[in-house]
């Protein structure tokens, strides 16, 4: 294990190298979101396996638990110097010298990795799923079919996001989405998200261990984009569906000030709102449709 560090005047990064620094290299990041805290959570507890684990890595993992260091110390998703969106801003990066210096290194680490996977929460109330250019990119679509988790959906391909400029460099990267969100962290997806992303290490030939490959064998579907479902009034919404369940097109999603809000598609469950107001032509729900629609 080599701990290793980016010192800037203002903070200090840590980063971890496990392994040879040969071939496969897989990049693993979190908290380019700040207040996106079940990666991290998720990291450190896969930090902690490789450590103990010393002999096994035939390749070489290299784990960021934390890129917007200042945005966790202050919970926000922006770097609060400079307000800018770590994840909008790759590879060159904007605003301040310190998001610019890290969003530099972050790609650096990027372009030299065989695989990328970057860590994010969807919500509070949300379910995980690995977010990819799967249907343009073959690699990507290979890539994604060994994370061992059944919920793959496509991603809109915004530019400036490290997942999305690494794919267009031809390398395979995907987010993967969490439950968890302003600040807060759940550890029982944080749980899942480690033994996840360890499988996915186990599955690339970076860690051999036999008792994670079995997880490898998990049924996938594919999904288009995320559609996001409006209320067209505003209230306390009553949500009427779970994260991860299916449903129809027309099924009831969440009661908002008496007005009934259905899905115009039919998929899964991704996010919806709840335990908090709603302001009218904002999204109450989130559905991954399915991909023949
Ligand atoms: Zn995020």
């Amino acid at each position: 294990m080599d701990l290793r560090f980016l010192d800037l005047p203002e903070l200090r990064l840590k980063y971890y190298v496990f392994g040879s620094g040969g071939s496969p290299r897989a990049l693993i990041t979190a908290a380019i979101h700040g207040d996106e805290v079940t990666g991290v959570f998720a990291a450190y507890k896969l930090i902690e396996y490789l450590r103990q684990k010393g002999s096994g890595i035939a390749g070489t993992a290299i784990i960021i638990p934390v890129v917007n260091v200042l945005g966790f110390n202050a919970r926000t998703r922006f770097n609060p110097v400079d307000y800018v969106d770590m994840n909008r801003v790759f590879p060159e990066g904007a605003g301040s010298a310190i998001t610019k210096k890290i969003v530099k290194f972050v790609w650096e680490l990027a372009s030299s990795s065989d695989y990328v996977l970057d860590l994010h929460c969807a919500g509070l109330n949300s379910y995980q799923y690995i977010l990819a250019l799967h249907k343009e990119f073959p690699k990507v679509r290979e890539f994604a079919n060994i994370i061992p988790w059944d919920t793959v959906v496509e991603s809109t391909g915004t530019r400036g996001q490290l997942f999305v400029e690494a794919t267009h460099r031809g390398i395979p990267a995907v987010i993967i989405e969490t439950r968890g969100g302003d600040g807060y962290y759940d550890r029982e997806w944080g749980e899942e998200l480690y033994r996840v992303t360890l499988g996915m290490l186990v599955n690339l030939g970076v860690v051999s261990d036999s008792s994670v490959s079995t997880y490898s064998k998990t049924e996938k579907t594919y999904y288009g984009k995320l559609v996001h479902v409006k209320t067209p009034v505003e209230g306390f919404p009553e949500f009427i569906v779970e994260p991860g369940a299916f449903v129809m097109k027309g099924d009831v999603l969440s009661q908002v000030s008496g007005e009934t809000i259905r899905s115009p598609v039919s998929g899964k469950v991704i996010r919806v709102e709840r335990n908090t107001f709603v302001f009218s032509d904002s999204s109450v729900a989130s559905i991954a449709p399915f991909e023949e629609q």
